[in-house]
């Protein structure tokens, strides 16, 4: 809000500096660098003119959740050297372009995308996203299968593995979950050394993930305000 109660640009530089100070303190307070944190912000359903704004303070990181919105928001803002972050499922006919213009791919969930994503001519960012809830609708790999998942993934010409991606379940306490991924991530780094990265963390629960280790957090509503009713 600005000064007149009108939520406005005023009303976003506001939070958006809110939240850095909140990840700042975070990380300060779990003794860690919050140099070392990517934020990114999670403009799915939000206008081009929103991002437009959010570039001119200075975000370069923005996260989307369906291909068709990604690929024109992308598109329109080409010129202003933007990271693109794919977080949505990634269906198998879109994942070559997805592929094309996201920088990292937080979603990768299962074998056949794997497959679709491979490329001998470049080279694309990833983090194995891994389900913590029993419904095998809510995306990403159950726990037990991860290992041979991040095998093939490191077994593929064109992905290179960050690390996992995680959402804390709905009801459950986010710290518990991400300590689990915390623990997760620790094991297929003996399958992938380099795979350090966590995405955890979003508006309600970013404090928590931070305590757990996340490297990419993942912030939307709390930086855009409420996300307008998907069209
Ligand atoms: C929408 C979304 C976010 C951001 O959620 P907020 O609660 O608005 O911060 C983060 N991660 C994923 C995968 C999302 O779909």
């Amino acid at each position: 809000m600005n000064a007149s109660g009108v939520p406005g640009p005023d009303g976003l530089a506001a939070r958006l500096t809110a939240v850095q100070g909140g990840i700042a303190a975070a990380a300060v307070a779990a003794g860690r660098d919050p140099a070392l944190l990517t934020t990114i912000v999670v403009t799915k359903f939000q206008p081009v003119s929103l991002l437009e704004e959010l570039a001119a303070l200075g975000v370069r990181e923005f996260g989307e959740s369906r291909h068709q919105e990604a690929q024109a928001k992308a598109s329109a803002l080409a010129g202003l050297d933007l990271t693109w972050h794919f977080v949505g499922q990634v269906q198998g006919k879109k994942a070559r372009l997805v592929r094309a213009y996201a920088d990292v791919i937080h979603s990768v969930d299962r074998g056949s995308l794997v497959d679709a994503l491979r490329s001998e001519e470049s080279v694309v960012d990833c983090f194995v996203q891994v389900n913590l809830t029993d419904d095998p609708g809510r995306g990403g790999v159950a726990p037990g299968d991860l290992h041979p998942l991040v095998e093939q993934v490191l077994s593929t010409a064109g992905l290179r593995l960050l690390g996992l991606m995680a959402v804390a379940p709905l009801g459950a306490e986010p710290r518990r979950a991400f300590a689990r991924v915390r623990d997760l991530g620790e094991q297929i780094q003996r399958l992938a050394p380099t795979a350090t990265s966590l995405s955890m963390g979003m508006s309600e629960d970013y404090a928590e993930a931070i305590v757990e280790g996340a490297t990419h957090l993942r912030i939307g509503t709390a930086i855009t305000g409420n996300r307008p009713v998907p069209g």
